[in-house]
């Protein structure tokens, strides 16, 4: 049988499609895994004693559904493989690495000058993360994939597109360049679908297949799951929320157009109201604080941003119809006075449930797990478990 590495890369084979459902959920019963590869109970159950007696795959726990024999967990074998995902940040760059159990081994972050360029960035995440491996007694090409988190949308092939806060970087394929520096896959993917993806790995969007999580920070961005599937559309484009344009006449977005909901509702919009109003410039963190505890002024921006963050996600339901709206950013950290306005806003620009079962149609509004740039990271490591946004470079292809 083949190790995890090339069943890992080679997801077509019965075996492979169990290696990456594991990868993908972390520890998983015969039964979610009968569900998520499509394969007979039969097939999965004889793989499996074959994959344990090849080390490949353990028996880590066992799992109640609180009535019956509890079912036993199933996770890979920690030391089989790594992931590195790597968010590319404003000055700064943060890498953790996980094992195939999903256990976090190490988490890094490093200061970079405003400037950078991304050959700057793939050697400092190159040196960085063989200084980690060293520190684990792991070498870097036992890694099975470096997953990069961009804060602009990226084309499938890697290449970044215009809104990134690293504005210089547009036209630039990200993946090439990071392959020059590394022999594994290069997976490469926007912020918040990175953001989707570390909510359905870990956090409030375990076990749902279909969902749209609307991301509120400096700027707005989102992402478009169906069938457990982060959407993409032609050209990496889809669920930039942060710009349908609510007002043909409103203030100029920074994409060029006018009206867009980031020019209401971004954090960025926000800080400059509030120094303009206030007379002193405020970090996002201090704007969140001064909200939360209800200070005059902060209150009726957050309103205000929640009144027109309820228009976009009426916006988006009308579309697709989602049954769960995953609240990420931090923005969500205000609390209630920014979710409430924003399903009272929701429920006047959508389409209303039908009077006779009003709750049943109603979609779900949950604020997302995670805190600060941890979604970020961690959905740039589910990129590589999740075999999503993969390029394989020249060294890795596949053949
Ligand atoms: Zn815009």
């Amino acid at each position: 049988m083949a190790g995890v590495k090339e069943l890992f890369e080679d997801g077509s084979s019965p075996a492979g499609r169990i290696v990456r459902a594991i990868a993908a959920i972390g520890a998983a019963t015969a039964t979610q895994l009968v569900k998520s590869t499509g394969l007979a109970r039969s097939t999965v159950s004889t793989l499996l004693t074959e994959l344990k007696d090849h080390g490949v795959v353990l028996d880590v726990d066992t799992k109640s559904n609180g009535f019956g024999r509890p079912s036993q967990l199933l996770s890979l074998n920690p030391v089989a493989g790594r992931c590195a995902g790597v968010l590319l940040g404003l000055g700064e760059i943060r890498i953790a690495i996980c094992d195939l159990a999903h256990t976090v081994l190490s988490d890094v972050w490093f200061a970079m000058s405003e400037d950078y360029s991304p050959n700057d960035a793939a050697r400092c995440v190159r040196a960085s993360l063989e200084e980690q491996c060293a520190k684990l007694g792991i070498h870097l090409s036992d890694l099975l994939g470096v997953g990069l988190a961009i804060s602009a949308p990226v084309t499938y092939e890697g290449e970044i597109l215009n809104g990134s806060i690293l504005p210089t970087w547009c036209g630039t394929n990200i993946a090439e360049v990071f392959s020059a520096q590394f022999d594994c896959p290069i997976h490469v993917e926007n912020e918040s679908h990175c953001g989707a993806l570390a909510e359905m790995t870990w956090g409030a969007a375990v076990g749902e297949p279909d969902f749209v999580l609307f991301k509120f920070d400096l700027g707005i961005g989102g992402a478009i799951v169906l069938d457990g599937t982060v959407q993409r559309g032609s050209h990496g484009y889809a669920a930039e929320f942060g710009h349908m344009s609510l007002n043909p006449h409103g203030p100029l977005c920074r994409c060029g157009n006018r009206g867009c909901l980031e020019t209401f509702a971004g954090g960025h919009q926000l800080l400059r109201y509030a120094e303009q109003s206030f007379g002193e410039p405020v970090t996002i963190e201090q704007f969140v604080e001064r909200a939360r505890k209800g200070e005059p002024g902060y209150t009726r921006l957050v309103e205000d941003a929640a009144d027109m963050a309820g228009w976009g996600m009426g916006l988006a339901f009308t579309i697709l119809n989602p049954p769960l709206f995953i609240i990420a950013g931090k923005l969500a950290e205000v609390g209630e006075s920014f979710t409430t306005g924003l399903e009272k806003s929701f429920a006047r620009h959508s389409v209303a449930p039908p009077a006779h079962s009003p709750e049943k149609r109603k979609p779900r509004f949950v604020v997302g797990t995670f805190r600060g740039n941890d979604d970020t990271v961690m959905g740039a490591v589910a990129l590589v478990l999740r075999q999503h946004g993969r390029i394989a470079n020249a060294a890795s292809a596949v053949v």
